[in-house]
């Protein structure tokens, strides 16, 4: 722990999804494959990008950012259709 004095936590942000506060007390201070990252909690990432393959070029990093945006474009379609279906009426 001597290593990581001076630097700074990784600072909590509100998921763009759940509109959860991701608290990032215990993410430590290196970013890392599973690290929540804004604005995307873990559980929002990985479930709204289930649908997606995995990538199968460019570095994991690259790769994750791919599905960090299917996941937003998904949930946006799943708003989007919930609010056009919501409004259907079964006669
Ligand atoms: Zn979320």
């Amino acid at each position: 722990m001597d290593n990581e004095k001076g630097r700074e936590r990784l600072p909590d942000f509100v998921c763009a999804i759940c509109q959860r506060t991701v608290d990032m007390q215990w993410a430590g201070y290196r970013i890392r494959k599973d690290t929540p990252l804004a604005p995307l909690c873990a559980y929002c990432e990985h479930h709204y990008s289930a649908g997606i393959g995995q990538p199968q070029h460019g570095s994991f990093r690259d790769r994750r950012e791919v599905k960090r945006g299917f996941a937003l474009a998904e949930a946006l379609r799943t708003a989007a259709m919930h609010q056009k279906w919501s409004n259907h009426v079964i006669a």
